[in-house]
């Protein structure tokens, strides 16, 4: 076991001094970070594009299951992957956290060490946070902040009759992962003896834990001269971000059940639970990944990126929103999917 070093010994500004002592910066954009009253940033023409989240323990998190350094750099992920779903560049974070002395300085170490893995990979600059206590749980507050090239951002609200409907990666799989960490959760509060038995389902576990943001979707974009219609990610399941896109959009959709991609292992570990592989992808949340809408004259730009599934296409308002099954039935595509199908 590790030595345990409380909060109280370094007092809150120590601690700061201590997560942020090996933080740089690498964008020109960021003038001054951590150390002052606030940071200041210089975006040199471009657009720029802020989100922010907060992450709450026992609502959005499990400590249980949940280890801190996927839980760094999981929260910095869900922040980017708005950025992207702008079709902008995420340059800056800021970091907040809401802390108890259950937290030794060496669990937020391994906490910020998932955070500051995710800011080396995605070339994202911490360059700020507040820090304090909380009676309530672990709280973390993430605001990205992204550059864009002047109206180049992509909203959800221009998708137009005739575009294609397009995903990136595959659907569904992080959803099962959390039913595969809830079933085992709930065994060892039963019986704490005995094992896990995660069955190698290394696939749906990473995608839970640890995902990824699209920043390969926003490049391909670029180097492809694509511009979307319109975009968003998939953080609470397709279906209820289609709807989103529809709703803002005013038009209407087709899905087609048989073009959604699922992973095989999602897909196998779905049958072992009872549950439709489909309704997992429509209504499984946390993906991460990409939904957007292109011109039906773009199709050639994206048809050898194995990356990019077109699963149906945009229709008036007026014809609403379906999905087509398997089967050949159709059915009214709800936020949530799979009750079409009960
Ligand atoms: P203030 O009193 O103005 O809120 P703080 O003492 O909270 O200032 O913060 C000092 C500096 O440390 C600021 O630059 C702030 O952005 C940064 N900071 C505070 N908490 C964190 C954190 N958890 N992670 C990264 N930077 C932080
Ligand atoms: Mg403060």
């Amino acid at each position: 076991m590790s030595s345990r070093t409380e909060i109280a010994s370094l007092g809150e500004f120590g601690l700061i001094d201590h997560l942020t002592r090996n933080n740089e910066t690498h964008h020109a954009s960021t003038i001054l970070s951590v150390g002052d009253d606030a940071a200041v940033l210089d975006h040199f023409g471009k657009q720029i594009v802020v989100t922010t989240d907060l992450l709450i323990e026992g609502v959005h998190f499990d400590m249980v299951y949940t280890p801190l350094t996927h839980l760094g750099y999981k929260s910095v992920i869900a922040n980017l992957s708005d950025i992207y779903a702008m079709n902008a560049t995420p340059a800056q974070i800021t970091l907040s956290i809401g802390i108890s002395n259950r937290f030794s300085v060496e669990a937020l170490e391994e906490f910020y060490e998932g955070v500051y893995a995710a800011c080396e990979k995605y070339n994202v600059d911490l360059v700020g946070g507040d820090t304090t206590t909380s009676n309530k749980g672990f709280i973390i507050s993430i605001t990205a902040i992204g550059e864009v090239a002047p109206d180049r951002f992509v909203k959800r609200d221009g998708a137009k009759k005739g575009d294609l409907v397009c995903v990136s990666g595959d659907l569904g799989a992080a959803y099962l992962g959390l039913l595969l960490m809830e079933r085992e959760k709930k065994i060892f509060l039963e019986s704490p003896s005995v094992q896990p038995d995660l069955e190698s389902q290394d696939y749906i576990l990473r995608r839970l834990l640890k995902p990824e943001a699209r920043k390969d979707i926003i490049a391909f974009f670029e180097e492809n001269g694509l511009f979307p219609t319109s975009m968003m990610d998939i953080s609470d399941g397709l279906s209820s971000e289609l709807l989103h896109i529809c709703k803002q959009s005013n038009v209407g959709c087709v899905l087609h059940e048989d073009k959604i991609p699922i992973a095989e292992e999602a897909r196998q570990f779905a049958f072992k639970l009872d549950l439709d592989p489909t309704a997992c992808a429509l209504s499984g949340g946390e993906d991460y990944e990409l939904l957007f809408t292109i011109k039906q004259e773009d199709y050639d730009k994206i048809v050898l990126n194995e990356q990019i599934s077109v699963i149906g296409y945009i229709t008036e308002a007026a014809e609403g929103q379906h999905i087509i099954t398997r089967s050949g039935n159709k059915h009214a595509l709800t936020a949530q999917g799979w009750n079409a199908f009960k």
